[in-house]
């Protein structure tokens, strides 16, 4: 960083504390040349990031719009809303770190899958059935039996009985709205 006043590039940080409610460290800079002082601030970078939809449309990330499908995915599951709320934080902050600022929308998917995996397993599958719309129903068939092959869900319904008649996304969604209650019964 260099010295607004001589534009020398070197100085010494005197003093650092966070700032902005911790969102960014002020630091207090001394010009290694001319004495004069200056504050700097450090943030981590914040980009838009981008969904390409399977039929190629772009849209950005929209967190709410994830989160309801998630909420959704969650009803009478246990898992609480602050649960959710966390998960879609890093769920975005992992989206926040790449490098690429397009991500297919299938990527989400998988990100949600992954943490859903290990917060709650009805949610999880629930979560898959909706998800097979973005990647195809034999996807959909593997990730159930995945979780068959890893006994993860000796409780629940026969996984069969998730499976959609469909594989359009439209009418894919309509079914997930009909079924959502039926699980719970
Ligand atoms: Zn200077």
């Amino acid at each position: 960083m260099r010295c607004p006043f001589c534009q020398y590039p070197d100085n010494r940080v005197l003093e650092s504390r966070s700032a902005e409610s911790g969102h960014s460290v002020r630091r207090r800079r001394e010009c290694l040349k001319c004495d004069r002082r200056f504050t700097t601030y450090e943030r981590i970078e914040f980009v838009p990031v981008v969904v390409v939809k399977r039929n190629g449309d772009r849209e950005s990330f929209d967190r709410s719009k994830l989160l309801r499908g998630m909420v959704r995915a969650c009803e009478k599951t246990g898992v609480q809303h602050p649960q959710l709320e966390n998960l879609v934080d890093e769920i975005e902050a992992e989206l926040q770190q790449q490098s690429i600022r397009e991500v297919p929308s299938s990527e989400i998917g998988e990100l949600v899958l992954k943490h859903l995996q290990t917060l709650n397993e009805v949610a999880y599958i629930r979560f898959a059935s909706v998800y097979q719309q973005f990647t195809g129903f034999n996807d959909f068939v593997d990730i159930l039996s995945r979780l068959r092959s890893a006994d993860l869900s000796p409780t629940e319904e026969p996984a069969e009985s998730l499976a959609p008649p469909t594989t359009s996304s439209a009418e894919a969604e309509s079914w997930q709205a009909d079924a959502t209650p039926s699980m719970t019964h």
